[in-house]
Parts: C-alpha cells; sequence; structure tokens
C-alpha cells in the first residue's frame, strides 16, 4: 500500500559519488463509498494524510441513496479544498432487490443531520465504473481500490473491463463477519447484504483483495473524548466531525454499544494507509447469495477440493484478523488535528 521508495536521485560522475535519497511515494487510490458517517470520517483522515492521493470518488447506495452519496462525495471534496472528481455510481445491487437505506443509524442527510448546504461542485458524466477503468487504465499497476460500501460499482468496473485486475494495484473492501454477529442478520454485515454477488465478484477474482471485516473494525471504537479532541483542535473540519457523529454514536449507544462507536471506515482506510498496523490471513473467500444465510461470506483456509463445484481453484483473498487499535485511533487522532 503506501510506500516510500529508495530510488537513485543522482551520481556526481567525476566525484563518483551516488547518493540514494528517499523518496516518498503517495498510494494512488479511488474511494468508492456511501457517506455516511464513518465514511466521511474515513475521507476527512484520508485527506490529511501524505500516504495517500485520492485520484477519484465514486458514489454508491447503502448508507444513504447514490444521489445523496454522491452529493454528500462532492461535499466532502469541497470541504477540503481540492479538485477530485466525483462519479455517480450504481442506484441499485447487481441481482437483487434494493434494501432499504440506513438513515435511522447515519440521519436522513448521511451526515448526522447536521444539513450541510448544497455542493458548488458537480460530479462529472462518467458512472463510476467508467471512471475507475478509465483511471487505473491511465496508472497501470499504480491504483488501489477502495470499497467503503456495497462492492456494486467495483463488480460493474469488472463486468466492464474484464482485464481490470491487470491494471489494479489492490482492492480494500468493507464489510463482513466471520466470527461475530453481522449487524444486519445474524450472518451478514450491511456492506455485503446489500449486494452479496457484487461482493462474492470481487472477493472471487484473482487480484490482490483485502476484506476488513467487522470483526477488525469493531476492535477500533471513538469515544466521545476523541470527537472532543478533534472538535477542539481540529478547525471546521474537526468541528464537523464531532457534530455529525453524535448522531451515530447515539444510535450505537441505542443499541447497547456504550464504550465508543465503531471505526468501520475509517478502519479500512488506515489499512491502505499503514497496513503494519493489521494482522491478515489469506482465505479462499466467497459469499452466499440466496437463502437465509444471504450475504454471508465464507472464508476457507482450503482451495482445491475433491469435488468439482463452488470452491474449486478459488482465488484467496487477504483478510485482516486483527489491528492496533492504540496506534489507529493515534493516527488517526493526529490526521484529524493537523493543519
Ligand atoms: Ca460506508
Amino acid at each position: 500500500m503506501a510506500r516510500r521508495t529508495l530510488r537513485s536521485a543522482g551520481c556526481a560522475a567525476l566525484l563518483v559519488v551516488c547518493f540514494a535519497l528517499p523518496v516518498f511515494s503517495a498510494q494512488k487510490v479511488i474511494i468508492d463509498t456511501d457517506p455516511g458517517v464513518d465514511d466521511a470520517i474515513a475521507i476527512l483522515f484520508a485527506f490529511q494524510v501524505p500516504e495517500l492521493e485520492i485520484l477519484a470518488f465514486t458514489s454508491t447506495f447503502g448508507n444513504v441513496e447514490t444521489k445523496l452519496a454522491t452529493l454528500n462525495s462532492l461535499r466532502l471534496v469541497e470541504m477540503s479544498g481540492k479538485h477530485i472528481p466525483v462519479a455517480e455510481g450504481a442506484v441499485r445491487p447487481l441481482y437483487m432487490k434494493k434494501l432499504p437505506s440506513a438513515d435511522f443509524v447515519h440521519g436522513q442527510d448521511g451526515f448526522g443531520n447536521v444539513r450541510l448546504p448544497a455542493p458548488t461542485q458537480r460530479r462529472v458524466d462518467q458512472s463510476a465504473a467508467e471512471l475507475i477503468v478509465e483511471i487505473v487504465k491511465a496508472h497501470p499497476g499504480e491504483v488501489t481500490l477502495i470499497a467503503l460500501g456495497p462492492m456494486t460499482n467495483i463488480a460493474l468496473a469488472l463486468l466492464l473491463e474484464p482485464e481490470l485486475p491487470r491494471y489494479v494495484q489492490a482492492v480494500v473492501a468493507m464489510g463482513g463477519v466471520l466470527h461475530v454477529t453481522g449487524n444486519v442478520s445474524p450472518v451478514a454485515s450491511a456492506n455485503i447484504l446489500n449486494d452479496p454477488h457484487a461482493a462474492d465478484i470481487v472477493l472471487g477474482t484473482d487480484w490482490d483483495v483485502t476484506l476488513v471485516p467487522g470483526d477488525t473494525t469493531r476492535q477500533v471504537r471513538i469515544t466521545d473524548s476523541f470527537l472532543e479532541s478533534v472538535r477542539d483542535g481540529g478547525g471546521a473540519r474537526g468541528k464537523f466531525l464531532h457534530d455529525m457523529s453524535l448522531f451515530y454514536r447515539d444510535f450505537y449507544r441505542s443499541v447497547g454499544v456504550t464504550d465508543g462507536f465503531y471505526a468501520h471506515d475509517p478502519t479500512a482506510m488506515a489499512f491502505v494507509v499503514d497496513p503494519g498496523l493489521f494482522e491478515t490471513e489469506e482465505r479462499a473467500t466467497r459469499v452466499v447469495t440466496d437463502g437465509m444465510a444471504i450475504g454471508e461470506v465464507i472464508a476457507a483456509t482450503e482451495r482445491h477440493w475433491s469435488q468439482p463445484g463452488p470452491w474449486h481453484d478459488m482465488p484467496k483473498a487477504k483478510i485482516t484478523t486483527t489491528v492496533d487499535s492504540e496506534r489507529l485511533l493515534k493516527l488517526l487522532e493526529d490526521a484529524l488535528l493537523s493543519r
């Protein structure tokens, strides 16, 4: 992910002295998102870290409807003062009926009902899938796709350009539960249940894909004292982050999570910024696409089975298992407090 590479910076031929200076190389990323309070925290974090170069945002449904996800992405870009294209993505899953948005978690505006003004910038005309394909082809092997919502747009990009894995450096997706209970069914998390077919395509493709599941993201809790620190020291950005998070915090309190809320999307973003904070395992990973276990992520240690069928010769995905939450929260707080 984020790389610091050593390159020869130049040789003084006469002196026969060659300097090897460290040259920082930021990780190019496209962020696919359904903002969403925790998406917004992840994105505000991403704006502040030198390890990432955000090439585009693509919007999707989930926490909010896609149209609002587009507007909220534009709002976040404007807040950053940067010029980053935003493309609108899919408005529904690949095959199944769309589920309702989670306004009871994120507020009707997706930002905890703080009601920001309308953005002045406009989205680009291309679809999310078209922009993803165009950008990764312009930077072959250099772009990481970060999926903070259902993986519909990534799956559509794969369908649009079957050679996409040749061009993409890596995919990092937030979602799924393996050893903890799901938040939308006993076995499913929202990002996966919102489009299980798309998740099955993305996780089952032979490319460098990492799933950051709820098992990991629930290890990272954002507390009131964290929010107050960011509010007091993070300028207008910090105040916005604090204010929008209160609604989200109160939702978690209402379901019994009282010692801070889960930092789902910020944790996935932190994996791209500093993968050294995490432990991972490699598993053949598929997603249940119908029946009562729809949306369940199944991660197998083996990929070869005696019987032909849906698991035979499956590629392996990486799945995060543990995270150093203390260091991650320090990284997040320092970034949000930086100018
Ligand atoms: Ca999200």
